[in-house]
């Protein structure tokens, strides 16, 4: 199935989809947004990282920031922080640079090396529309953790991109029935931006009004 532009969701919800699928609802279904250390930290990480579309050639690597990607198989575009290009015989021709190149995408994430699913995620997403954007293979790209530098290679095999377009197709489905699911109160909760406007408790069966009574005597 190919997905049409009017129907492309945002990449970078992968992650938020794979942390809690209420709350990539919540944001990309119901538009709500709450800052918090985290988010904040992130977002001015980011911006350093693409801040702006620009190219530079170190050697026998191209490295694009703010590089735009889309991908019709997975309904998905979006931004990549960083994208180099490594020179390769068995890569694709570049506009502007001589010789062959494979693309290499990088993620950058505040924090320390953790490895997570909703990382390796939206890392093997943008690996994907850069497949089809390029006609190549991209077998491996990185994510970049800015608190100890540490860049944790991640290779793109069959299971993380069965993972990721089982993931994609969910999203879409969820995001044309416009359906806020709703989920458990976790641990996860606690490091959540939206918890305010969840209510994760709520979800957990309790009624309404039994929770109202509970927050009043607390
Ligand atoms: S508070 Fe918990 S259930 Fe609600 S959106 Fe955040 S992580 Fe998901």
């Amino acid at each position: 199935m190919e997905f049409n532009e009017d129907d492309f969701l945002q990449l970078s919800g992968i992650q938020h989809y794979v942390f809690c699928r209420r709350q990539w609802a919540l944001i990309h279904i119901e538009n709500q947004w709450a800052e918090n250390e985290r988010t904040v930290d992130g977002q001015f990480f980011h911006k350093k990282a693409h801040d702006g579309l620009s190219v530079e050639k170190r050697g026998d690597i191209i490295v694009s920031r703010g590089l735009y990607i889309h991908s019709r198989s997975l309904g998905f575009s979006g931004q990549c922080d960083i994208v180099e290009f490594h020179r390769n015989d068995n890569g694709v021709t570049i506009h502007g640079y001589d010789g062959k190149w494979i693309p290499y995408p990088i993620e950058y994430k505040r924090g320390k090396k953790k490895y997570t699913i909703e990382d390796i995620s939206q890392v093997c997403a943008q690996a994907i529309c850069l497949e089809e954007m390029y006609c190549c293979e991209i077998k491996e790209g990185a994510i970049f953790y800015g608190e100890n530098r540490r860049r944790q290679v991640i290779e793109f095999d069959d299971n993380i991109r069965n993972e990721v377009k089982k993931i994609a197709k969910e999203m879409h489905d969820v995001f044309s029935r416009g359906y806020t699911p709703k989920v458990k109160y976790t641990k996860k909760c606690d490091m959540c931006s939206l918890k305010e406007n969840c209510l994760p408790e709520l979800n957990n069966k309790e009624s309404v009004e039994s929770y109202m009574k509970r927050m009043v005597q607390e």
